[in-house]
């Protein structure tokens, strides 16, 4: 199912009933539990933020950092909430990792409940993914059996307990403070921030939310150490993540490798792109993120080269597409996603999801014009940054990403004004 150069996330995804508590438990799960439970929650968080883990739901924001945000304890409750509303196109790593190793997850919401004084924890999944919401309940019940949860935790006077919460199906759910308004049962739109969810999250109350692979790296750091994670990626990439390749490759798949492996390294375990045809584009990071060519594929992938080269690492959704796709039409599909999933909060998102979608529609069908192309850039510079949140900035990443390097395209589906006046199809009445 999945092949792997840093057998950590993946590990046990191959063997027999790799979700039950028993396989997991045979392969050394709930150790890194035990070891926590046995150290103060503060070193916990410590040991987090030495091993340089970055959020892996895409913006890479340190976990360790964001856990330390949390104000000091008041006697109220606060939260951790796992993000498992995975819906970016192309991003397809979170479900096959709750649907494999369920209880990995888990283990790792318990330590990092246990690191942060969390007593109630929140997992959000998203509403189209039934079989992994039936299978998480019946892995948090199997845990719950085992004394992994509820009243004092393996005897050591900690308490916990995981709700699990189905979504309806809304993109803007992923937005972590949609979430939390769709969790506290309004409709998911997002909040202004700051405050950030750490200081007044869910209910009002400081909440850490996290993404499912993030909180799935904890149980391994802990039990091998910041240094040991550290050993892995780049300097200020550390350690390991998945890595999902899609589309025109011959061996699609989750491929679990250090981060600043590059797609050429990835896509020879792959078997490269489908025989008889050639790499013309990909996003590292999802639909989200600027595309790359094929000039790209020694750029590694970590937060910084990624950068660099001019895109981001995001989710690490490397969809490739090879020279029979018209790139006008990968970006018209993805803007309609966009138009489709705004939430309608703000103006620019809003009105210019539909307003780009329209454009680019005309484009593709061979009716737009030169003027065009710059109406859709002028669009995009209209939302990147005055968007409420990082969808409409998201939904420009591919459109200009795409005029940059496929000028030519956008151009072909264009037509001068002599086309209007003097249509091919009348040319013999001149
Ligand atoms: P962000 O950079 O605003 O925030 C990242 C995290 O850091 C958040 O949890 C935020 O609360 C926290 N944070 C940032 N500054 C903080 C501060 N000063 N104090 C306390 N906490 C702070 O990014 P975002 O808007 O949460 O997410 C955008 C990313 O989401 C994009 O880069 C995209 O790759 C990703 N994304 C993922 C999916 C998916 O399906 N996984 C879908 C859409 C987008």
């Amino acid at each position: 199912m999945a092949t792997t150069l840093t057998p950590v996330l993946t590990d046990t995804w191959d063997a027999d009933r790799s979700w039950s508590l028993a396989t997991y438990e045979d392969a050394g799960g709930y150790r890194g539990l035990r070891r926590a439970l046995g150290m103060q929650a503060g070193d916990v968080v410590t040991m987090v933020k030495d091993s340089g883990l970055r959020g892996r739901g895409g913006a890479g924001f340190p976990t360790g950092m964001k856990w330390g945000f949390l104000p000091a304890p008041d006697g109220g409750p606060r939260y951790l909430v796992v993000n498992a509303d995975e819906s970016e196109p192309g991003t397809c790593k979170d479900t096959p990792l709750m649907m494999a190793s369920p209880q990995l997850l888990i283990e790792g919401m318990i330590i990092t409940s246990y690191a942060i004084g969390c007593h109630h924890a929140f997992l959000y999944v998203r509403g189209e993914i039934l079989h992994v919401y039936r299978r998480l309940l019946h892995a948090i019940e199997e845990a719950r059996a085992a004394g992994y949860l509820g009243t004092d935790i393996l005897g050591s006077g900690f308490d916990l307990e995981i709700t699990l919460h189905s979504g309806a199906g809304a993109y803007i759910c992923g937005e972590e403070t949609a979430l939390l308004d769709s969790l506290e049962g309004l409709r998911g739109q997002p909040r202004l921030k700051p405050p950030f969810p750490a200081v007044a999250g869910l209910y009002a109350r400081p909440t850490v939310v996290n993404n499912v692979e993030s909180i799935a790296s904890v149980p391994s750091i802990v039990q091998g150490g910041s240094d040991w994670f550290k050993s892995m990626g780049t300097e200020r990439s550390s350690g390991y993540g998945l890595f999902s390749l899609s589309g025109h490759v011959t061996r699609p798949g989750q491929y679990e490798a250090p981060l600043g492996i590059t797609l050429r390294e990835l896509l020879e375990m792959a078997g490269g792109i489908r025989e008889g045809h050639q790499l013309k584009f990909w996003t590292p990071g999802g639909s989200s993120t600027p595309i790359f060519t094929a000039e790209h594929l020694d750029v590694p992938l970590d937060y910084e080269s990624v950068g660099a080269a001019g895109s981001m690492l995001g989710t690490r959704a490397l969809q490739i597409f090879d020279e029979t796709t018209s790139v006008v039409r990968a970006v018209t599909r993805w803007t309609e996603f966009y138009k489709h999933e705004s939430c309608g909060k703000c103006t620019p998102c809003r009105e210019g999801t539909y307003w780009l979608t329209q454009v680019l529609q005309r484009i593709e069908a061979g009716q737009g014009t030169l003027a065009d192309i710059d109406l859709l850039l002028d669009l995009c510079d209209n939302i990147l940054g005055k968007a409420f949140c990082a969808l409409g900035d998201g939904a420009t990443s591919p459109i200009t990403s795409a005029v940059q390097y496929f000028r030519d395209e956008f151009v072909a589906g264009t037509h001068t004004p002599a086309d209007v006046l003097f249509p091919p199809e009348h040319s013999s009445l001149f």
